[in-house]
């Protein structure tokens, strides 16, 4: 089955994590026909090797559905976003993160970043929109953050407004982006480096970081 081959390939090729998902009404004629998406987590923080490793992965995930007679759209890793390019449209219609809840591969913490129960806040992701007929996980609906709040009570810059994201919601305003980026500017004039990743670091889980790879 396409499903299986495709898990394995993306798992054999250093993905952690990976689901699918059915887009039941596309948002946008741009990508009318392609009913399924693709969602690829890698266990790594965001860096410039993690970004090549997801690209590299979409394109093993576009040969194979190519090689199948399948259509496939690539969303390229949010840093590496174009803007102006058609492509950049699309993070407004469907974005990694959506993909990734919908899946059933986590969902979207206090500090607004996808937590998956085996890997926390530590994957990255991109999307593959395509029409291959894949089996859709079970989507997550919502958030399993609980009574915790050690993102949001440790954050030094009280950007993260404790509010829960549900699938019902998901635009709800969780982390006030203005608070957070201010404070990495200041980050930058005192210790030189731009992030701060506390909300990360801090988040209880995912911690053990499992190497192994892991299929929903
Ligand atoms: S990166 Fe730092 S400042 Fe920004 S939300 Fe996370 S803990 Fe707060
Ligand atoms: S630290 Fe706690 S509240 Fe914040 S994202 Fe992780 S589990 Fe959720």
């Amino acid at each position: 089955m396409i499903d299986d081959e495709l898990e394995r390939e993306l798992l054999n090729n250093g993905a952690a994590i990976v689901g699918f998902t059915e887009i039941k009404e596309n948002a946008s004629r741009d990508i009318a026909g392609l009913t399924r998406a693709v969602s690829i987590g890698v266990d790594r923080k965001l860096n410039e090797n993690t970004v090549s490793l997801l690209v590299a992965l979409q394109k093993k995930a576009a040969q194979l559905l190519k090689s199948k007679g399948y259509r496939y759209l690539c969303i390229p890793p949010d840093s590496d976003r174009i803007q102006g390019k058609f492509i950049s449209k699309l993070y407004h219609v469907f974005d990694h993160k959506m993909a990734a809840t919908s899946a059933g591969i986590g969902w979207v913490g206090k500090n607004g970043l996808l937590i998956s129960p085996e890997y926390g806040p530590r994957l990255s992701l991109v999307t593959v929109l395509t029409n291959a007929p894949l089996s859709a996980g079970a989507p997550i609906e919502f958030s399993m953050c609980g009574e915790c709040s050690l993102c949001m009570d440790f954050c030094p810059s009280n950007a993260i407004t404790g509010r829960e994201w549900s699938r019902y919601e998901p635009y709800v305003e969780l982390v006030n982006r203005d608070n957070c980026a201010l404070h990495k500017k200041k980050s930058i004039k005192m210790k030189g480096k731009p992030n701060c990743g506390l909300c990360i670091n801090i988040c209880p889980y995912g911690r053990k970081n499992a190497e192994s790879a892991h299929v929903v």
